[in-house]
């Protein structure tokens, strides 16, 4: 039996009070953790976005609550076909982002300006934002490029630049109450479609 089928059974035995306290022990060793308290999602205490036609208000956090999220978006479940993509490219594979696309409208992104990092590369069009204390990943957010910054792009990124007026990409993930693997998901081969213009620092 393999290390983590074996650590997730006596998981559940322990769960069900049916673990020594030497089992115990051994289950906390192998990963080196502690089991403390449940874990409960902290609180979005930020703005709220209006509320879209039949759509529902969605909150989410990254794992400490220093950076939090709330957007308004039809109802995220099995029923909904393509709003929410996959893509292969260089940092959604490492990062494992789940994308919706809501307006920018309707998304808040809520933390102080030192608590929320912001991951920028190739043209510089968006910031991969993400919790500077636990390292959450949580939207794609638009660069203010001055006219000048606007000028030097190529055609094809000054077209998406325009475009990405139009959505504040979220990570999926970081929403609660939302189960990703109920969700139908698209795949995006953004790592052919976007060629790299990632220069080495
Ligand atoms: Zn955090």
């Amino acid at each position: 039996m393999s290390t983590w089928i074996r650590w997730n059974e006596e998981s559940k035995l322990c769960r069900q009070g049916q673990l020594g306290e030497e089992q115990k022990v051994t289950i906390n060793s192998i990963f080196n953790s502690k089991i403390g308290a449940e874990y409960l999602p902290p609180e979005h205490k930020g703005d709220i976005p209006p509320n879209v036609e039949g759509g529902q208000l969605y909150t989410g956090s990254c794992h400490c609550g220093a950076v939090t999220v709330a957007l308004s978006c039809k109802p995220l479940d099995e029923f909904n076909e393509g709003v929410v993509v996959v893509c292969n490219c260089s940092i959604c594979s490492r990062n494992g982002y789940i994308w919706l696309f809501p307006r920018p409208e309707n998304v808040v992104l809520s933390g102080s300006e030192d608590a929320i990092g912001r991951y920028t590369f190739a043209d510089g069009l968006t910031s991969k934002t993400f919790c500077r204390t636990c390292g959450i990943n949580m939207t794609n957010l638009r660069n203010q490029l001055s006219l000048d910054e606007v000028r030097a792009l190529s055609r094809h990124s000054r077209q998406v630049y325009e475009r990405n007026k139009e959505s504040h990409p979220v990570n999926v993930r970081i929403l609660h109450g939302v189960d990703v693997g109920k969700l139908n998901k698209v795949t995006f081969t953004g790592a052919t479609v976007m060629p790299s213009t990632y220069i080495n620092p």
